[in-house]
């Protein structure tokens, strides 16, 4: 059995494991902040301490290759990452930095699209066939996966489903858009909206969970006291579950997937999003493409762009996974 280290380059963290090319395991686990204000040669230097360590924890496995998931744009073909305003990088040729530091071929690819074809090898939409996922967190990624590859467009641009407008002329995104899914639904957009509420005066518990401190609420915020019962905060996730409802239902009429898998902390808010996320995706779509489609959280978390990352090297170097 040979293995593959998968490398999950966030914004917030590093996540880096050893996996095997069957997907049965997933050895030398380990994870560290990014701090990427340090510069890019200081988290390239981490990523490649982190490999090491992971590698050494899978002693005496064949290590064949590395695979990387990284924010982009990127390009999957030289390797380069173009521009990550998070990470603060231009033009980083980062496969071949690690590639080249740790001595193994190695592929690159979209952080999201790694993640949801990590929930397809490995995770909540294991066998199916067609799978198009969101990754919700600080912003709202998206993957494509079709008949078992990851479908990337002419320039790896595809799935950017964050940034399908959702309302023409709606709220500014940070891509410069308007209206983008992100502008309503992502971690901060939620937070946003929650905040808004409290200040035109909404009957409403959330100051109590900060200490009356607006600037601390966060999305976990809100789903506490959606939680705990508080109707305003339930209404804050109603209204995310119609936002996200319009972009699924976005996703379920143009791909006809047979699941959407919905990833990162938003899936915390558990029943009360994904309940009228369904009813407002049925809404919407179109039936014959509703019934067969699966709208689940992601199963692996954390761990999921590990996962995809792999697969990803795994599928470009040996043609399957
Ligand atoms: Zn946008």
């Amino acid at each position: 059995m040979r293995y593959v280290v998968g490398i999950d380059v966030g914004g917030t963290n590093l996540v880096v494991g050893t996996v095997a090319e069957d997907g049965s395991e997933l050895l030398g686990l380990v994870s560290e902040p990014t701090f990427s204000e340090q510069g890019a040669d200081a988290v390239v230097a981490r990523i490649v301490k982190l490999a090491q360590a992971s590698m050494a924890e899978a002693r005496g496995k064949e290590i064949a290759g590395i695979g990387i998931g990284s924010p982009g744009p990127l390009d999957t073909k030289t390797g380069v990452v173009l521009l990550t305003p998070n990470l603060g990088w231009t033009n980083m040729p980062l496969r071949d930095r690690i590639g080249d530091a740790l001595g193994l071929p190695a592929t690159l690819d979209n952080d999201a699209n790694c993640a949801i074809f990590g929930e397809w090898w490995r995770g909540a939409a294991r066998g199916a066939r067609h799978v198009v996922g969101l990754t919700i967190g600080t912003g709202i990624g998206g993957g494509i996966v079709l008949d078992g590859d990851i479908y990337h467009g002419v320039s790896d641009i595809a799935g950017e489903l964050g940034h399908m407008s959702i309302d023409s002329n709606g709220r500014r995104c940070k891509c410069g858009n308007y209206g983008c899914l992100e502008a309503y639904a992502s971690g901060p957009a939620i937070a946003s909206r929650a905040i808004e509420g409290v200040a035109a005066g909404y009957d409403t518990a959330l100051p109590k969970y900060v200490n009356g401190d607006l600037t601390k609420i966060t999305a976990q915020v809100v789903y506490e006291a959606a939680h705990d019962g508080d109707a305003f905060a339930l209404e804050v996730v109603r209204d995310t579950a119609t936002f996200l409802g319009a972009g699924v239902a976005n996703i379920v009429n143009i791909f006809n997937p047979e699941v959407v898998v919905i990833c990162g902390g938003v899936t915390l808010a558990g029943a009360k999003l994904f309940v009228p996320l369904r009813s407002e995706v049925r809404r919407r779509a179109f039936k014959p493409a509703v019934e067969v489609c699966r709208i689940v959280p992601g199963e692996l978390p954390g761990t999921a762009g590990v996962y995809g990352a792999a697969a990803v090297f795994i599928r470009r170097t040996w043609g399957s996974v």
